[in-house]
């Protein structure tokens, strides 16, 4: 019987790229739809060396074509959809406002047409990538889903309004499901060490600005401020290995096929660590100490956010297994055989 087809939109994408390989492993077939706005078309290769040229099927595309959507969902008969394709960075959505609305809003809108139009009685089921942006600044720690919704820039809004429009699609089209993931701050890379995280220009997250500093692409991190009220003062996130992340969408989709109800669910590990600890984390994995410096905090930066993941493990049976090290790890050895990302290749 052949592999039952996933449809990842966004699927060359960082989180996307590792789903397909998680997805592959557990007898699915991946299928890519990207427009490599921000992918390099070499992780398509990459893809092959991993999965092996019938592991999987990918497609340059738009997103935002419900024509293009309807087409895969035919032509593969398409089980479920995982929905990635988005803007993502923060600064940028602040100085581009109309993109990230247009992209991400006319992403989603035209996927929740395709689906509706080529459903029949029963649309495939949809996982769709939400973030733990979504809460902003958070009364509490650790963050369950239930804590309101405060975004804080036009990307998380986007994030918002994408969630209010599948719960909105859902409420009116009774026979269909849907699961949204809101998760923390993947990092890290496949142990394969082939596929991993490549921004382009200058970082914005931690992490690849961590790797690039050890790799010798940047000369020194700049700590976003040492006077939060912190143990070491500097800012406290929930890390979590991109293939804890993605064998989370696997099991997102195994809950659907089984016939599992809608849900919003956290994906993270329930730790928080700071800057500074994932600096030396990383140094120690890679053997030297990594300069830093202090710098001041960076505008609409929080001081902590981790997850409650107690939901993923009722609803998905999902929990994260690898930790930091095993994070620094994977990112380290991506780094270092790919000093230059996904140009090297
Ligand atoms: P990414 O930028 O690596 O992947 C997104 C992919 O979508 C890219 O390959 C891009 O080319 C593609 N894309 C964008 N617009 C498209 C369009 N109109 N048509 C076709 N393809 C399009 O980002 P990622 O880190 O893999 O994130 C995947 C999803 O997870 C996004 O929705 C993001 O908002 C969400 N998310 C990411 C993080 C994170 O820290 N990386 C955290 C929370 C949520
Ligand atoms: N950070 C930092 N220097 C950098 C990038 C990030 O000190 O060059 C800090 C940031 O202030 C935050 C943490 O690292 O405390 C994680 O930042 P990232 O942008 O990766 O994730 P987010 O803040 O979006 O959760």
């Amino acid at each position: 019987m052949a592999a039952p087809a996933v449809l990842l939109t966004g699927g060359a994408g960082y989180i996307g790229s590792h789903t397909a390989v998680a997805l592959a492993d557990a007898g699915y077939c991946p299928v890519l739809l990207d427009n490599f706005c921000n992918a390099d078309r070499r992780v398509v290769g990459r893809l092959h060396e991993l999965l092996g040229s019938d592991g999987f099927a990918w497609h340059d595309g738009d997103a935002r074509e419900a024509r293009t959507l309807c087409a895969l969902l035919r032509r593969y008969r398409i089980a479920a959809v995982i929905h990635f394709a988005a803007l993502k960075a923060v600064g940028e959505s602040v100085a581009q406002p109309l993109r990230y609305f247009e992209n991400n809003g006319n992403c989603l809108v035209a996927l929740l047409q395709a689906l509706a139009a080529e459903g029949g009685g029963s649309p495939a089921p949809l996982v769709y990538s939400s973030s733990a942006t979504v809460y902003g600044d958070p009364d509490r720690v650790p963050i369950p889903e239930s804590a309101p919704l405060r975004p804080t820039n036009p990307y998380a809004w986007t994030k918002v309004l994408g969630e209010q429009l599948v719960l909105a699609q859902r409420a009116a089209q009774t026979a269909w499901r849907a699961v949204i993931l809101r998760y923390f701050n993947p990092v890290g890379a496949h142990p394969s060490g082939r596929i991993g995280e490549d921004p382009q220009g200058i970082p914005n997250n931690l992490m690849p600005f961590v790797q690039q500093v050890a790799v010798g692409r940047r000369a020194h991190l700049t700590v976003f401020g040492s006077d939060w009220p912190t143990p070491d003062g500097t800012g406290v996130r929930d890390y979590l290995h991109v293939m804890d992340l993605a064998e989370g969408h696997v099991r997102a989709v195994d809950y659907l096929r089984a016939g599992g109800v809608s849900d919003i669910v956290n994906l993270g590990t329930g730790r928080g660590h700071s800057v500074l600890q994932l600096l030396g984390a990383f140094g120690s994995v890679c053997g030297r100490e990594l300069a830093y410096r202090i710098g001041p905090r960076r505008a609409g930066d929080i001081a902590v956010c981790y997850a409650d993941p107690s939901r993923a493990r009722s609803v998905l049976g999902w929990e994260a297994r690898r930790d930091l090290r095993q994070m620094c790890e994977d990112a380290w050895r991506w780094q270092r055989s790919n000093p230059n990302g996904y140009s090297d290749a």
